[in-house]
């Protein structure tokens, strides 16, 4: 099973295609990324605020894997833009992860009410020309603050990793971010199993077409997108599952109607809002 790369606006290559460890209980970590690394995935995704690194970091170093053939993302708390905080937190990640760099270091979220992601975007390019990450990006940013950090700064993050589904799906980011250069990374690709996603008729359709599960044309879709995605699951049968996306393709118009299940208003997203988290 091989991954396709994209090569993201600073050079660097990742897989399109990761696991993604939000909500994995630290206990369960190590044994669940472990499963990730053997079935195939070579792109991990978690956060100091998941309080998992220590598992990922360990299932890492037990696996013997080299470590130029591992894609490791972590990203940066909100609590801790302010002055040289991001230069203790990446320390620490990296402590915890038991790595010398990571792949992709992200501001989280913007945390606009503090307004100080501009500051934390300025730590992120000293982090990096630090060799501390490769590359380096945001989360949950909104138009307003990417046109922001980038007319201060003139860095357009690497990627922008904001919840993308179906029902929703953020057109003016994706819009912007196709017209800079920069990718989007899809959290919440499955919609978090929290609206019937796989019983949707476009959905349902594709997977049926192709001989697959609908968690598995969701992908697709997202992958023909040109999105990047790492979905979570700790069942080992689901990782295969997920990561068993590259042998088919859906036709044009099975996109587009899966495209059509936005109604466009913001109404399907199913998480926190980026102008509310602080
Ligand atoms: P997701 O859309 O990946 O949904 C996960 C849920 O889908 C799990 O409950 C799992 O049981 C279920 N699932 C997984 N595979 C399935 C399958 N094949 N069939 C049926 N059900 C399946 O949601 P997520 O975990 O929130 O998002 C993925 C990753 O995105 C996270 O793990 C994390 O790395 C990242 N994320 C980032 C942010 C952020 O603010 N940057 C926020 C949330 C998540």
């Amino acid at each position: 099973m091989t991954v396709p790369s994209v090569t993201l606006n600073d050079g660097n290559t990742i897989p399109q295609l990761g696991y993604g460890v939000f909500r994995v209980p630290p206990a369960d970590t190590e044994r669940a990324v472990t499963e990730a690394l053997e079935v195939g995935y070579r792109h991990i995704d978690t956060a100091a605020i998941y309080g998992n690194e220590e598992g990922v970091g360990a299932a890492i170093a037990a696996s013997g894997i080299p470590r130029d053939e591992l894609f490791i993302t972590t990203k940066l708390w909100n609590d801790r833009h302010d002055g040289d905080e991001p230069d203790a937190a990446i320390a620490e990640s990296l402590a915890r992860l038991g790595l010398e760099h990571v792949d992709l270091y992200l501001v989280h979220w913007p945390t606009p009410a503090r307004d100080n992601y501009l500051h934390a975007w300025e730590k992120l390019i000293a982090l990096r020309e630090a060799g501390l990450t490769r590359s380096i990006g945001v989360s949950n940013h909104l138009v307003e603050h990417l046109e922001k950090i980038v007319a201060a700064t003139g860095v357009v993050p690497a990627v922008d990793q904001i919840e993308l589904h179906p029902a929703y799906q953020q057109r003016d980011i994706t819009d912007w971010a196709a017209s800079r250069g920069m990718h989007i990374e899809s959290w919440g690709p499955l919609g978090q199993g929290k609206y019937d996603l796989f019983g949707a008729e476009p959905v349902a359709a594709a997977a049926a077409a192709h001989g697959k599960t609908p968690a598995q044309a969701v992908l697709r879709w997202h992958l023909q997108k040109g999105f990047i995605v790492f979905p979570k699951s700790v069942r080992r049968e689901r990782l295969q599952e997920n990561l068993d996306v590259f042998d088919f393709e859906l036709t044009p118009e099975e996109v587009a109607a899966i495209d059509a299940m936005d109604p466009g208003d913001g109404s399907g997203r199913v998480s926190a809002h980026p102008d509310e988290v602080n």
